[in-house]
């Protein structure tokens, strides 16, 4: 399961960014993930709801957005979106081409709602004291 190790580096990210954050509470995990990424979009959230329901933040939403495949032909450079399993370049039907979207999976952001000062000092206001 390719997706489990995947699931794992990405909360390891989700906790460095929550523990900067003492208090806030986390609403929506915001995933990207390329068709060429080598994750599976579903056993990818699976997974990583598995990690997310075991912490403190187990109502957080996760959103995976699927990046289709992006080619550029190495021979007349033309950027194209290829039809399923064929990789040929509309424009010349040249077979040399090169990935350049599709490929990464990353965290594209996070969703938090910041602490309602119970746990945390209130923040200073710009009203005067009387
Ligand atoms: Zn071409």
């Amino acid at each position: 399961m390719h997706e489990v190790a995947l699931a794992q580096a990405v909360w390891r990210q989700v906790g460095a960014e929550m523990a900067r954050r003492p208090g806030a509470r986390l609403a929506a995990i915001r995933l990207v993930a390329g068709r060429w990424s080598g994750a599976d979009p579903e056993s990818l959230e699976f997974a990583l709801r598995l990690l997310v329901n075991e912490s403190a933040w187990c109502e957080a939403a996760i959103q995976i957005r699927p990046l289709p495949l992006g080619l550029t032909c190495k021979t007349c450079g033309h950027a194209f979106e290829p039809p399923e399993m064929n990789l040929a370049c509309p424009a010349c039907g040249g077979r040399d081409v090169e990935v350049t979207q599709g490929r990464d999976l990353y965290l594209e952001s996070l969703e938090i709602e910041e602490s309602d000062g119970q746990t945390h000092p209130p923040r200073k206001t710009r009203r005067r004291r009387k």
